[in-house]
């Protein structure tokens, strides 16, 4: 009897380990039911409410003035666009994938404030465990002092490493990168999903004509909407054994009626302003997203590398002007449209790299016709061609076609 019932007590023990684990699992993939902003007597309290378990971590950033709360992996709803809730010193907030297993949300702060609590409140009431963040505005040298640190993460997750090792066919490998995603929903379209929707859509499309042809495989930095540092970007189509990587973007402007799409290359000195500070704003991704920019590596320069940027840099031009030619007949493009300027997601020292901006999310026109399946498709067999051209020409003759 004595033995039945231990097995009985280990049967149920087991039953619980699994019950527990299955909750586990469940809280993981958790949704956020609702996110409030009070402000009260110069408080200013942050509450996310979601079901199931919640582990969290918060830290805070400066210039601009950041609270980052990282969360395990949860659905939103939404597009990513939601920043419109603000109050107290919260000018908006921004929420998405940051990496697997984690969900992300910034606070971006009008003016510095000090975390004066965070803590958890259990589920009851029909209210689902809420986090509470109180915020008070404080001077520059009381947040500087008072910043919170990153301590690592409750759960450990690997960067998502798309692709390992080339493949052992004679394809090309073509990397395509859907600019921005996660917590980072790149520029407003004044017709609807921000650009880190656009990016992803328009490179599936890519993707698969190019795949059709038979003559290239193709990866994606991301397929799902998730943040991706920009260096871990290059590093994928690095270690893909890439020998292309075009990234893909759509830009805004304070005029509505500026239209028509540019490609970009490398390069440490901006062809012109406007380049110049188109790079300096796509760079801003990593920092959008609450990256402490302070623990990256210093970049590593050797002469052998400076060398192989060369060669790269001449290669990425080259392709650069191919595709402005086959851009031409699918899509409006703007004047000059081959510019260069120092965009940290171009900088594969062996890889040739360009970034296109296939037009702006502020004009309705390209609005429209960037989230349109038929221009996508035209815009898809542009640089369908362009790729093909590009690797005729460099098959049939190495240095001279440079
Ligand atoms: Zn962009």
């Amino acid at each position: 009897m004595g033995y039945g019932l231990r097995q009985l007590g280990k049967l149920l023990s087991v039953i619980m380990m699994m019950v527990a684990a299955f909750a586990l699992h469940d809280s993981s993939a958790g949704t956020v039911d609702d996110i409030r902003i009070g402000d009260h007597r110069g408080m200013t309290r942050f509450v996310v409410e979601v079901q199931g378990q919640l582990d969290y971590r918060l830290f805070t950033l400066a210039d601009p003035y950041r609270v980052v709360i990282d969360l395990p992996e949860l659905a939103f709803s939404g597009n990513g666009n939601a920043g419109a809730v603000s109050g107290g010193v919260i000018e908006r907030y921004r929420f998405g994938l940051f990496k697997p297993g984690v969900s992300r949300i910034v606070l971006d702060l009008d003016r510095p404030a000090v975390v004066k609590s965070h803590f958890l409140i259990p589920p009851h009431d029909g209210h689902g465990t809420r986090l509470v963040v109180d915020l008070k505005a404080a001077s520059r040298a009381v947040f500087l002092a008072r910043m919170e640190k990153p301590k690592p993460l409750p759960q450990g997750s690997r960067p998502e490493i798309v692709a390992e090792n080339r493949s052992p066919s004679a394809r090309k490998v073509i990397v395509l990168d859907p600019g921005h995603g996660g917590v980072d929903p790149g520029a407003p379209s004044v017709i609807g999903a921000p650009e880190k929707h656009i990016t992803l859509q328009v490179a599936r499309v890519v993707r698969d004509t190019l795949e059709r042809s038979g003559r290239y495989d193709v990866l994606l930095t991301r397929d799902r909407d998730i943040f991706i540092p920009l260096r871990d970007r290059f590093e994928i189509a690095r270690r893909a054994g890439a020998d292309l990587f075009i990234s893909l973007h759509a830009d805004s402007f304070k005029s509505a009626s500026v239209r028509g799409a540019s490609v970009y290359t490398l390069s440490e000195r901006a062809s012109d302003r406007e380049a110049g500070l188109l790079a300096a704003k796509e760079n801003k991704s990593d920092v959008i997203a609450g990256i402490d920019l302070g623990t990256e590596p210093p970049e590593v320069s050797s002469i052998l590398i400076d060398l192989a940027r060369r060669e790269t840099m001449n290669y990425s031009a080259h392709f650069a002007g191919i595709l402005v030619g086959e851009l031409k007949s699918a899509v409006p493009l703007r004047r000059n449209s081959h510019r260069f300027a120092g965009f940290v997601v171009l900088k594969a020292p062996d890889v040739p790299s360009v970034l296109v901006e296939m037009g702006y999310l502020s004009n309705p026109q390209d609005a429209s016709a960037l989230a349109n399946g038929n221009n996508q498709k035209r815009l898809a067999e542009a640089i369908r061609r362009a790729v093909d051209r590009y690797f005729i020409k460099i098959a049939s003759g190495q240095g001279n076609v440079l």
